[in-house]
């Protein structure tokens, strides 16, 4: 197997784009596009369809060619194709598997072409089928495979060489909920977490917010905004709906609510002992709101925070983008 690249972390972004355009035909898909991604982060692509995810990340993996603009990975520009091959994993929309394959000969011709030993490919390639539930001795070949088993096979082959960097587009799309907890355990658990450097393109904001340390909303071919969720949080959206389960509820419980400042649309459903409010900032304000509810004697039974909020970020930057060209 060839020795782990040495990365330098701290000494640089591990992905980088400087101003990138990339037009097809007459569709901009990418118009001045530069994000960095320093090491050890995880860095989250969102926007609708067409926005321009997959062609950034076709680009920083070296499959397409800006027309204006820059890509590096660890520092290496676009021509670095072996280095690549050793610090890269690359998952990129529908994965096209050589179908004539079983799963075990297709991973083992993958583990070779990096390098790894005899050894190594057995035992890595066990360890990520055990991770991603798929049976390594299925003498099935993969075009009878379903699209949700494809796209585990394209994690295996991705990850059979530890790389440093991945690059991952829509990676659990297909994936069973279960699986997909897995995945992300693996990826960002324990001490994996700071060793790899991830730029990971969804649309699923929910899955952003808990994985993504920064954030892009991206949006024909340009971003919009960037930033942690909770910076985007507070630079868009209006206000979180909480929403409580009292023991018992009492009509004066909303006037209590209300006193603690910053809130409206208090709404009480007595029938259910449940309030709800909508707070401009949730962690300035429910502290107050709970020890005032509990100092006038209320038990709360639980408080949740209804959408953290960054949906409405995202709609509205998508919407206010929308009249540009
Ligand atoms: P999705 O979420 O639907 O996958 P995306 O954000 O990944 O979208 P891209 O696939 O990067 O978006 O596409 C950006 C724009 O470039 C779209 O308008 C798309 O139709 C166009 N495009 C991308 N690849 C090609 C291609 N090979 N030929 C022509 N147009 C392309």
């Amino acid at each position: 197997m060839l020795p782990p690249l040495p990365l330098l972390p701290g000494t640089g972004p591990m992905i980088r784009i400087e101003d990138v355009h990339k037009s097809f035909g007459t569709v901009k898909a990418l118009d001045g596009l530069s994000l960095e991604v320093p090491p050890g982060k995880v860095f989250g692509l969102i926007g609708p369809n067409g926005a321009g995810k997959t062609t950034t990340i076709r680009i920083l993996a070296g499959l397409l060619r800006p027309d204006e603009g820059r890509a590096f990975l660890n520092g290496l520009g676009q021509d670095r194709s072996i280095e690549t091959r050793r610090i890269l994993g690359a998952l990129i929309e529908q994965p096209g598997l050589y179908g004539k394959l079983t799963l075990q000969e297709y991973l083992t011709f993958f583990a070779r072409l990096y390098d790894l030993d005899r050894g190594q490919a057995r035992k890595r390639i066990q360890d990520l089928c055990e991770l991603l539930d798929l049976n390594v001795q299925t003498r099935e070949r993969l075009q009878g495979f379903s699209l949700g088993m494809k796209q585990k096979v394209a994690l295996a082959r991705i990850l059979l060489h530890d790389p440093p960097i991945l690059l991952l587009d829509e990676p659990t799309a297909g994936l069973d909920p279960l699986i997909t907890k897995k995945v992300r355990e693996h990826l960002l658990g324990g001490k994996d977490r700071k060793r790899k450097t991830i730029l990971i393109s969804t649309h699923n904001l929910d899955e952003a917010i808990r994985v993504c340390d920064e954030i892009a909303i991206i949006h024909k071919g340009r971003i919009l905004e960037k930033g942690s969720w909770e910076e985007l949080r507070e630079r868009h959206a209006s206000g979180c709906r909480v929403v409580m389960y009292l023991r018992e509820l009492r009509e004066d419980h909303a006037d209590l609510v209300k006193e603690s400042g910053a809130v409206s649309e208090i709404a009480l459903d007595p029938d259910r002992n449940r309030l709800a409010y909508t707070a401009a900032d949730v962690a300035e304000t429910n502290p107050l709101v709970i020890a005032r509810l509990a100092a006038a004697g209320a038990r709360i039974v639980s408080v949740e925070v209804e959408g953290a909020g960054l949906d409405q970020a995202y709609s509205r930057l998508i919407e206010g983008s929308e009249g540009t060209p």
